[in-house]
């Protein structure tokens, strides 16, 4: 037995039991894919013992390989596999280091780059295990004065391992960029099964590293003439949206200009397609002291592109949104809401009355939109949200249908704050007879396309509305929209829709030159559309980068290169919760 003989050599721990693999079948995806064992490595040593017999296993012409996980909560089916699964939230979860110094570059000329590139500076950093859960660094940070801000809406529930290796972005993405902005180093187990340090080089370090010998020099150099070979080409496909994490972002690895190569921009976001990672260096900022919000109600669409426009000027932190279904949802399911929220159960309840008498009344607004703004002056800060709450009203004079209530203080605020990052996982589970299907959740279009776009996607999920109901949050300030649909999957003509809403919906997006997904990666679910948003020279490209790395496809095999519409249709599970 596949556990028996990994047992021989690993330090860490080998399962493969009925209630084990059933658990790892799963994670916040459509999917259910079983993996042959599980197994939880407790040191660099067994990532390399893992690596190597997986390679002599694949050379002998065995089908099998490795997929890291570390808190399971991709919405793509990134990280399950038929394969062995590599956990590492059991052992890989220390926070090795966090520093309130700048971490240090090889030279002052890429620290330049960097900053010119990602237009922030770094406060300090951390040195992480991917199985270290964001909440727990959070805290530290906090304590610290620091924030890392490139968090997901499921900062309560995700690790870092599937933040850098998806690319992770959330509502301060806006201000702040996301987490390809923030990798300063990382360190994984690749395919000749050694450890290797991967960080920005440039000049006599990238010479020298161009003329290493072995796997790592061997790759530099391949991936060196890859990128000058297409350089045009390459940088031609970077997507025209503030974020996205489809692909392989070969565009921001090298540049001529700089001349700064730096493989971690092609590592992060790769859904472990590359390495077993076990270690991030990441910059952090200084955490603003205070933050105000502005909650705004919009009865119907009309104006938010144009409201997007108004409030850009205040530079928000966060301009984040969710729809009037969103709101009954959290309305229906209030008590599993306030479990989310810190404080008295019923003492919270009573913030849902004005809500619950907005459904009531059937005046539920189509939008509601949080901006928030941030400073360290508190005085200030309420001068600042007079003065947006000001300016929106001022708008709402002219431009029917919107309301404005600037919020006084934070606990007034986690109402809104719970609803729009709990969105999710409320209905994850908790909607008798529908499950929650997330396959056109994270497109991405420019902020001004937003309102021809989003018109013409409803319009093509009303033309299914016998099938399904769904949900729109998002990111308006970035174009980015998170699209819940909820069906009954275990209905095969309803399962088979999928790829059908798919493809209308990603025609549209990419008549726009978005992005399908500009944070939650590709994984099963969008990997057989990246043909289709980058055209046949660039995803011929990602297949070489891939082989360059993974010469025996041990890394994930099928998310990013090789998924097959075919394979994602079989994998559907019949029930999503
Ligand atoms: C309620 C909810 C809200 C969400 N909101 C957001 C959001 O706002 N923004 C966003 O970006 N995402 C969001 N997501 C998706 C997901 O939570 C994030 O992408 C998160 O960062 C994944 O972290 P994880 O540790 O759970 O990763 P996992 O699910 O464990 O893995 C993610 C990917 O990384 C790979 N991987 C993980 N660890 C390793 C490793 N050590 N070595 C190699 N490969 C590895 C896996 O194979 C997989 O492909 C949301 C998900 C949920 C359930």
């Amino acid at each position: 037995m596949l556990a028996d003989e990994i047992k021989q050599f690993l330090h860490g721990d080998v399962e493969a039991d009925d209630a084990t693999l059933t658990k790892y079948s799963r994670d916040y995806s459509i999917f259910k894919v079983r993996p042959q064992v599980v197994v939880f490595p407790k040191d660099v040593d067994d990532l390399k013992a893992l690596v190597k017999f997986v390679a002599q296993k694949k050379a002998a012409g065995e089908d099998i390989s490795l997929t890291g996980r570390s808190a399971g909560t991709d919405m793509t089916g990134g990280p399950l596999t038929q394969g062995i699964v590599v956990e590492f939230a059991k052992y890989f979860n220390h926070i090795k280091q966090i520093s309130d110094i700048p971490p240090e570059l090889p030279s002052s000329a890429m620290a330049k780059v960097r900053i010119a590139q990602d237009g922030v500076e770094d406060a300090g950093f951390a040195v992480v295990e991917p199985g270290v859960y964001f909440r727990d660094l959070e805290k530290e940070l906090t304590a610290k004065g620091l924030l890392y801000p490139a968090f997901p809406a499921s900062k309560d529930l995700c690790a870092l391992g599937g933040m850098v290796n998806n690319n992770s972005g959330g509502e301060k993405t806006l201000a702040y960029g996301k987490t390809e902005n923030y990798v300063r180093e990382l360190s994984l187990v690749m395919a000749d099964g050694e450890d290797h340090a991967i960080k920005p080089l440039a000049g006599d370090e990238l010479k020298a590293k161009l003329a290493e010998p072995g796997f790592e020099g061997n790759l530099y150099r391949n991936l060196y003439k890859l990128i000058n070979d297409n350089y045009d080409a390459i940088k031609a496909a970077k997507p025209d949206v503030s974020k996205n994490s489809a692909g392989y972002y070969l565009w921001n690895v090298y540049d001529r200009e700089t001349g700064v190569f730096d493989l971690t921009r092609l590592i992060v976001g790769s859904q472990g397609t590359f390495g077993l990672l076990h270690e991030a260096k990441l910059g952090v900022v200084k955490l603003k002291k205070h933050s105000r919000l502005c909650v705004v109600f919009l009865k119907d669409l009309t104006w938010a592109a144009d409201l997007v426009e108004l409030v850009l000027p205040f530079k928000p932190e966060s301009i984040e949104s969710y729809d009037d279904k969103t709101m009954e949802v959290a309305v229906k399911l209030w008590r599993q809401v306030l479990g989310s929220m810190k404080g008295n159960i019923f003492s919270l309840g009573f913030q849902f009355l004005p809500e619950v008498f907005m459904v009531l009344r059937g005046g539920m607004p189509k939008m509601i939109m949080l901006i928030e703004i941030t400073g360290d002056d508190e005085e200030k800060l309420v001068d600042e949200l007079a003065k947006l709450g000001g300016s929106i009203k001022e708008f709402a004079k002219t431009h029917a249908g919107i309301q404005v209530r600037e919020l006084r203080n934070e606990k007034e605020e986690q109402k809104y704050w719970t609803i729009r990052r709990e969105s999710f996982a409320l209905l994850h589970g908790n909607m008798r007879g529908k499950d929650t299907a997330p396959f056109i959740d994270d497109f991405i279009v420019k902020p001004e396309y937003m309102m021809e776009v989003l018109p013409k996607v409803n319009a093509i999920l009303d033309k299914y509305k016998k099938d399904l109901i769904y949900t729109i949050a998002g990111h308006p300030g970035n174009g980015n929209f998170h699209i819940i649909p909820l069906m009954n999957l275990s209905d095969p003509r309803v399962r088979a829709l999928i790829p059908v809403i798919s493809d209308e919906v990603y025609k549209v997006i990419l008549q726009y030159h978005g992005s399908i997904t500009a944070e939650h990666n590709d994984g099963i679910i969008r990997t057989p559309f990246l043909e289709e948003m980058y055209g046949p020279k660039i995803t011929a490209l990602f297949a070489e980068t891939k082989k360059l790395c993974d010469p025996l496809d041990m890394f994930n095999p099928g998310k990013k290169v090789g998924g097959t519409m075919k394979y994602s249709e079989d994998h559907i599970s019949a029930s999503a919760s």
